[in-house]
């Protein structure tokens, strides 16, 4: 069977990468999250204090660039891949929303952009790559075969990524979080580099109602018409 890409792109919080996981593993393809790229280095810029009332040292972080090491990792006993920065597994501190609520203000940095593209595209070199993000399906790979945009409302986007911060012990409010969301949606459309859109030949999707089951049988079918 021919292998192919498939772009998911689409809003923080809707479920992308539970999407984008799912089918990669009924399917034996790879997944790379790249958020998690774009959180890595967020929270490199925040250990090194580097960014301050929400701008960032520029001037230092494109000196360190080259230097920061992303890469994802099997974990075989939680069955998951982890994302490591400099060796160091940080899969847990960059969900955190200290990073998700400068994320934003570093990716819209282009040499970030760059740097962390040309990493992404080079995860394809065979194909049978699932990726998920904001500019997949427009910027990083425009020949994908298959091109998903997510939706879902700000309010239940909010009310996921609450109840998956409070499972790990974070203490935020429910405001706090919808805010969030709704700023980064803000800034992510907004943005000169590469804002979040959805590409011409994307199928669009609102997952609002449906659960995530559905949602996986509704993307394998996609996925078995664009390879047969
Ligand atoms: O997907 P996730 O919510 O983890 O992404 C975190 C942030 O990283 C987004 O809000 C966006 O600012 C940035 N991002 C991006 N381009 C991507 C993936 C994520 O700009 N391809």
């Amino acid at each position: 069977m021919k292998k192919i890409i498939i772009a998911i792109d689409g809003f923080s919080s809707c479920g992308k990468s539970t999407m984008a996981k799912d089918l990669a593993k009924s399917v034996g393809y790879a997944y790379v999250d790249t958020g998690a790229m774009y959180r890595s280095v967020t929270l490199y810029c925040l250990r090194n204090n580097w960014i301050n009332d929400g701008v960032v040292d520029e001037e230092k972080l494109k000196e360190a660039i080259p230097s920061i090491k992303i890469d994802f990792r099997y974990n075989a006993e939680k069955q998951i891949n982890e994302t490591y920065l400099n060796d160091e597994n940080v899969e847990s501190e960059i969900r955190s929303l200290k990073v998700s609520n400068s994320v934003s203000i570093v990716s819209s940095i282009g040499f970030v952009r760059r740097a962390m593209v040309a990493q992404q595209q080079a995860y394809s070199v065979d194909r049978g790559v699932v990726m998920d993000g904001r500019d997949i399906g427009t910027v990083v790979f425009p020949d994908a075969e298959l091109k998903i945009f997510l939706t879902a409302s700000p309010e239940i986007r909010a009310q996921r990524r609450y109840d998956e911060l409070k499972t790990k012990g974070e203490n935020v409010s429910f405001d706090e979080v919808l805010e969030n969301v709704k700023q980064r949606d803000y800034l992510d459309q907004n943005r000169e580099e590469s804002p979040l859109r959805k590409a011409d030949d994307a199928i669009e999707l609102d997952n609002s109602y449906m659960t995530i089951q559905e949602q996986k049988e509704w993307l394998l079918q996609r996925f078995e018409e664009r390879t047969k």
